[in-house]
């Protein structure tokens, strides 16, 4: 069998799953105030403190060092997923009066999550790479004195990877907050959110080695948020409910992992080398097939290939057949093939009369996976 669907999700760690293990013997609600509480709790800071370095962004009322950045302390509130993290920022958008910018490759759970009054959706151009151009164009024409601007950090589908730092600058000029869905970046590439100078970011836990079950929100914390879940007041009242300490420990393991300096490097150098590998090897069998997005700055483990002619549903029954797991990049929850917003976005020619196939892989993906995906595709494309 040979997986190669993890920006769909990954394998848990084994070091998480020994953490999971372990702590799974234990009571854990870290809002009581007996031993085991202030247990738990300290788990759930350590794991805090963890996504936090992960992501370069200093905990509000921490002492870090923060020579350079003043007052730009963040605030981390654990959710259940990325959807509920997206969901918070866009229903807060629209109950605080922001005017929503949001690219148009965005993940259902930003594009859909919220009754807007009204959208503005950006352009991207034909690689998916957000049109900075319209961006400033449609901010200076807004009369609206609380903007939002939504750009996901890099694509789920074709691993496209925004340019956040120009962004970010045409945002600040007409006052405008920026959100990221940054949930396809953990362990794959270097990720500050003070130097990026993000206000507000999402993260899922089942991404980069931990479980599903926990996601975060990452924001300023001088930033206004409205919550979506009423009760117990946890989570600075964004997001009541007992929080699910098993699942957030684990993503804080995780994210420990992946801020290891040498080992992330280890990591991005062997996707990468494996993406090149596939993706030459694709061009040279398969000449009518391409890689989309090719020239854009992409994800080191993501390859979106498309080829005419033929059904993405067809070759995905043909490879997991043969014990290959892959995805088309617009697969929906039900696992039905829907029409990808991002490739529409993009106006990628003759798509709709094409298969598009995803493949991502993770820092344990080896060559002989690659090569088992390699055969597999060549053949069912040459039988067809
Ligand atoms: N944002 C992006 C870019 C994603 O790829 C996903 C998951 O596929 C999500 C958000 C949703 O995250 P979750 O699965 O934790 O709800």
């Amino acid at each position: 069998m040979i997986y190669l669907d993890h920006n769909a999700t990954t394998y848990t760690h084994p070091e998480v799953r020994e953490l999971i293990s372990d702590l799974s013997l234990e009571v854990l609600n870290p809002s009581s105030v007996h031993s085991h509480g202030r247990r738990a709790k300290a788990i759930m800071e350590e794991a805090r403190g963890d996504v936090a370095g992960m992501l370069g962004a200093p905990l509000a009322g921490n002492n870090y060092s923060k020579d350079a950045y003043e007052d730009e302390d963040y605030n981390i509130v654990f959710t259940a997923s990325g959807t509920e993290a997206n969901n918070i920022v866009m229903n807060s958008c629209v109950s605080l009066g922001y005017e929503p910018f949001i690219s148009p490759v965005e993940h259902s759970s930003v594009l859909d999550s919220s009754r807007f009054l009204s959208v503005n959706i950006l352009k991207v151009d034909s690689q998916g790479v957000i049109d900075l151009n319209y961006l400033e164009d449609v901010l200076k024409k807004s009369d609206a004195d609380k903007k939002l601007v939504s750009v996901m950090f890099a694509n789920n589908e074709t691993g496209v990877i925004s340019p956040m730092k120009e962004i970010v600058s045409i945002a600040r000029k007409y006052d405008a907050f920026i959100h990221s869905d940054i949930v396809q970046a953990p362990g794959k590439i270097h990720i500050n959110l003070l130097d990026l100078d993000l206000d507000y970011a999402t993260i899922s836990a089942h991404k980069f080695g931990g479980m599903t079950g926990a996601g975060a929100l990452i924001y300023k914390s001088d930033l206004p948020l409205e919550p979506m879940i009423f009760g117990g007041g946890q989570e600075r009242r964004i997001r009541s409910g007992t929080e699910a300490v098993l699942n957030i420990a684990a993503m804080g393991r995780a994210a420990r992992i992946i801020s290891d300096k040498q080992e992330f490097s280890r990591r991005i150098e062997h996707m990468m080398h494996l993406r090149n590998y596939l993706e030459n090897a694709i061009e040279e069998k398969l000449p009518n097939s391409s890689i989309i997005a090719k020239d854009a700055q992409r994800l080191p483990n993501t390859s979106l290939i498309m080829t005419p002619n033929k059904k993405s549903e067809m070759q995905l029954i043909a490879l997991d057949l043969k014990g290959i797991s892959v995805s088309s990049g617009s697969a929906c929850s039900s696992g039905k093939l829907g029409q990808s917003n991002t490739l529409k976005a993009m106006q990628v020619k003759g798509y709709d009369n094409a298969s598009v196939i995803r493949v991502s892989t993770s820092y344990n993906t080896t060559k002989d996976d690659i090569d088992g995906f390699i055969d597999a595709f060549v053949e069912i494309n040459r039988n067809e």
